[in-house]
Formats: C-alpha cells, sequence, structure tokens
C-alpha cells in the first residue's frame, strides 16, 4: 500500500516499504528472543602473545534461533542498537558473563579477565554503574576481573555525564579497552583522559601485517604509543604463526585469534583454559 505525504510526496515505496517490514519483524524477533532466553554467550580466548598462556576472554553474544540455528552478531546488534534493545541485551550480557565468570572462579580455573563489548546506546540510557556495580556484587567478583571494550566513537561522546561515568566506572575498578583501535578518530588524549588500559589493534591491520609496510608501520606505531602511555596491546585476527611472531617482535603483548581458539561455547572454553594450564 502506498501512502502520500503531506506535499502529495509518496515516500513509500515499495523498496523502503519491505526493508522497513524486515526490520521491524527482526526487532520484535529480538524482543521475544530475549523473553524465551535465546542468547548464549561465546568466549574468545585472550593470550600471552609470547607463550600462549591464557590471560583473558571476550565475551561474544550469539542469537541460538530456533529455527535458523546459531546467528552472528553482525546480523542483528545494528537493529539492536537502532531499536533500544541493546540496552536489555547488553545487561543480559552483563549478568551472563559475571555468572560465568563465577563459575569457572568456583570450578578452580586460575583467575583471568572477562570482557564485554559495551555499546554507545547503553552509555546514553540506564545507569551503567549500578548496573554493573550489582553484577559484581552478586556473583562476588573482583571488579578488576570485568574489562569493559569501548570503541572509539563511545569516546566521542564528549558530555559531561559521560565523562563523569567513565570516572565512575574506573572508580569502580573496572578495566577499560578501546576496541577496534586505529579504524576510529585519531583524537589520542583521549587515552589517557578517560584512563584507559588496553587498546585492541584492529584485525584488519593484522591480518595484513606480514605483506603491507604500510600496516606494519601503524601497528609499530601504536605499540610504540600504548608503551610510552604505558597501555597494554591486544592484537586481534591473528590467524597464523608467522604473524604472531611478527606482533610479537614488534612488542605486542597479547593475541586473540582463530590461530589460539575460535570463541568457545563456556563448556568448551573451560577446557581449553584446564589444557593450556598445564606446565
Ligand atoms: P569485535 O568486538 O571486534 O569481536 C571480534 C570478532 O572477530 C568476533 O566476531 C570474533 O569471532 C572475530 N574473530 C576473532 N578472531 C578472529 C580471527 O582470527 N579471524 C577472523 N576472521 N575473525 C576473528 P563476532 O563474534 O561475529 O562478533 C562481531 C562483532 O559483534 C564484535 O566485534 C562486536 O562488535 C559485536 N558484538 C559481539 N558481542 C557483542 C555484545 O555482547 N554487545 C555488543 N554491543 N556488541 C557485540
Ligand atoms: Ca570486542
Ligand atoms: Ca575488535
Ligand atoms: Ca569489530
Amino acid at each position: 500500500a502506498k501512502s502520500a505525504g503531506r506535499n502529495g510526496f509518496c515516500f513509500f515505496d515499495a523498496q523502503m516499504n519491505a526493508d522497513t517490514r524486515e526490520r521491524l519483524s527482526l526487532e520484535l524477533d529480538l524482543r521475544q528472543a530475549l523473553v524465551r532466553g535465546e542468547f548464549v554467550l561465546h568466549y574468545q580466548p585472550i593470550v600471552d602473545i609470547h607463550n600462549g598462556r591464557l590471560l583473558a576472554a571476550e565475551a561474544l553474544v550469539r542469537w541460538q534461533h530456533p529455527v535458523l540455528g546459531m546467528i552472528a552478531p553482525d546480523r542483528f546488534i545494528r537493529v539492536a542498537e537502532q531499536s533500544g534493545l541493546i540496552v536489555e541485551i547488553g545487561e543480559w550480557v552483563l549478568n551472563e558473563a559475571c555468572r560465568q565468570m563465577m563459575l569457572w572462579q568456583a570450578a578452580g580455573l586460575p583467575r583471568f579477565v572477562v570482557s564485554v563489548n559495551l555499546s554507545a546506546v547503553q552509555f546514553r540510557r540506564g545507569n551503567l554503574e549500578a548496573l554493573i556495580g550489582s553484577a559484581l556484587s552478586r556473583f562476588g567478583l573482583n571488579p578488576s576481573c570485568l574489562e569493559l571494550e569501548l570503541t572509539e566513537s563511545i569516546l566521542l561522546q564528549d558530555s559531561a555525564a559521560f565523562i563523569d561515568m567513565l570516572y565512575r566506572l574506573k572508580t569502580l575498578g573496572v578495566k577499560l579497552s578501546i576496541d577496534d583501535f586505529g579504524t576510529g578518530y585519531s583524537n589520542l588524549a583521549y587515552l589517557q583522559r578517560f584512563r584507559v588500559d588496553k587498546l585492541k589493534i584492529d584485525q584488519s591491520f593484522v591480518r595484513t601485517l606480514l605483506g603491507n609496510t604500510q600496516d606494519q608501520a601503524i601497528v609499530t606505531a601504536i605499540i610504540q604509543m600504548a608503551k610510552s602511555l604505558n597501555l597494554l596491546t591486544t592484537a586481534e585476527g591473528i590467524e597464523d604463526d608467522s604473524i604472531r611472531r611478527l606482533l610479537a617482535e614488534l612488542g605486542c603483548d597479547q593475541g586473540q585469534g582463530y590461530l589460539f581458539a575460535r570463541p568457545l561455547p563456556a563448556q568448551e572454553f573451560m577446557a581449553f583454559a584446564q589444557r593450556t594450564q598445564l606446565p
């Protein structure tokens, strides 16, 4: 059905109608997925780039759809952000990651950090600090075990309320890292201003590192800068050992990627952790 706008301009063309319908139906499905408990977290190991020792796990959300199977976050996070549903999904992610961390600690695994991804929308709405504080205390966790991954675009929100929130999160004792570093805006002043702990070097630089002298120059510069600011670096998307070795030579601290492990269901992650713990 077509409807004419106030000026007689027909803005609901067939394609837009189809896109809008698809988005609305996805939004509805996401709402139901929350209620029905269809989201799951997988955990990807982050290891010492020199010796492979387990240091941390990144929690990555998946949607276990009853008909379509496992759906990757790239297919629903954007709509979740646009609709504001990411606030509730993000709250579930935080609680679930903390609950899992508690179970791993209770099972006697050595302590490692668990990181969760935060969306800018979560900063604008809802009381993040209270949410994180209560998740940590509910599961009896030390705040330094939890790391929040922020993208550079989040740090562009230069409002007083936002800066205040970041300071309160740091005061709580959680760690902050900048995700996909190098792909965003290069206002580097925020690194110290927001007391960031770690830079995660984006996979787009890592994948092509061996053949591409420009990418090598960028990665070298990021690692040098991080060192002089006393920040840790994690390289993302490491798929082969020659790239791991080059990054280690350049002074990168931590690695994440298929070379070490894919994101794993909690049970498999535990097996990985026990395996890599052995001498
Ligand atoms: P990200 O935060 O940059 O996460 C890293 C992505 O790279 C993950 O994709 C991971 O599976 C993939 N990856 C890791 N190592 C390799 C590798 O060696 N090779 C290749 N080809 N890929 C690798 P995934 O799980 O599909 O997540 C995609 C994005 O969705 C994430 O990118 C993140 O931006 C977003 N996301 C995931 N979970 C959440 C969440 O709970 N909340 C929010 N707001 N965003 C999330
Ligand atoms: Ca991330
Ligand atoms: Ca990333
Ligand atoms: Ca990414």
